[in-house]
């Protein structure tokens, strides 16, 4: 029993240092003009802010650079208040606005969709914060239900203005996905990070859900990484493997696991970890320790 402890411990210490030192060290700023949060920050208004990290995570499918093309040209066709934009939102009127857009699955009417659904929840809540905050009766709870209840909010809205005969587009539903389908929701843990943790680069607006609830948004950099350094085993990109990762995480910040994530995640994306055993890229590494490929190969 002793020894179990004793192993798992030192397992856990193995992994502490090098994260700790990895969030504590990286270059944050050298890398947010890379990252998605680039648009979200562009807007000093908390409103805005908020919006647009929506509108942001829900097309954060992708490399950054196409979806940030797109993307870029909706926000300039909102004007320099895009929380105003859809506070006045008319479909008729306004949707022509969005009438170059063009990302993969979405299409001009899926932003008008979204424009129409920001629209009333935010005249009935105030804020997205609010909204959130109406489906999660429970504060010390898990992020699902609530983050369910508040993807529900824009699956469920009365989108006829756009959808005349009342069904969504497929370009609108991948916006949104939801948790009870088991997926990794990644682009909803993203904007739950942004708006959630208060510590740069993520700008915690939201002041009433703890970030210890949040859940790892994970993505192919992550997955790579975490499985590298042993966060994880599990083959598959689902719900399930972000809590464990998350679990694991957890271990060593409870009170702010998912504060690891952009460094882990731009790690991979900067091609300073490699998922593999690379004498030249592991060598400043802290996380040999641990790392399945260096597993009995420490020092080499
Ligand atoms: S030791 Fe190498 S492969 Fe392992 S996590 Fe570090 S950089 Fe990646």
């Amino acid at each position: 029993m002793v020894s179990c402890r004793v192993v798992r411990t030192s397992g856990l210490e193995a992994l502490r240092q090098p994260l700790e030192a990895l969030y504590r060290e990286f270059d944050y700023h050298a890398r947010v003009g890379l990252d998605a949060l680039q648009f979200p920050l562009r807007y000093p208004e908390p409103r805005d802010r908020e919006l647009v990290a929506l509108l942001t995570a829900c097309l954060a499918y992708g490399r950054v650079d196409l979806f940030g093309r797109a993307l870029d040209g909706a926000l300039g066709a909102m004007g320099p208040s895009p929380a105003a934009f859809v506070a006045a939102f008319d479909p008729r009127r306004d949707a022509r606005a969005f009438g170059e857009f063009r990302y993969r699955f979405n299409r001009p009417r899926d932003l008008a969709a979204f424009c129409v659904a920001a629209r009333d929840l935010l005249a009935r809540h105030g804020t997205l914060e609010k909204c959130f905050l109406a489906g999660d009766p429970d504060p010390a709870g898990p992020i699902g239900p609530p983050l369910e209840r508040f993807v529900r909010g824009f699956l469920d809205a009365d989108l006829r203005e756009v959808f005349p005969r009342g069904r969504l587009s497929r370009g609108y539903r991948h916006l949104f996905p939801l948790p009870s389908t088991g997926g990794p929701c990644k682009r909803l843990h993203l904007f739950l990070r942004w708006m959630v943790r208060k510590d740069p680069p993520d700008f915690g607006l939201w002041t009433s859900v703890s970030p210890a609830r949040l859940l790892i948004p994970v993505d192919t950099h992550v997955e790579n990484m975490a499985r590298a350094i042993g966060l994880t085993r599990r083959r598959s990109r689902t719900w399930k493997m972000a809590e464990e990762i998350t679990g694991r995480l957890a271990a060593v910040d409870p009170a702010d696991p998912v504060k690891f994530d952009f460094a882990l995640c731009h790690t991979r994306m900067a091609g300073d970890c490699r998922d593999r055993r690379d004498a030249t890229v592991c060598a400043p590494c802290g996380f040999k320790a641990v790392c399945r490929h260096w597993k009995g190969r420490r020092g080499r």
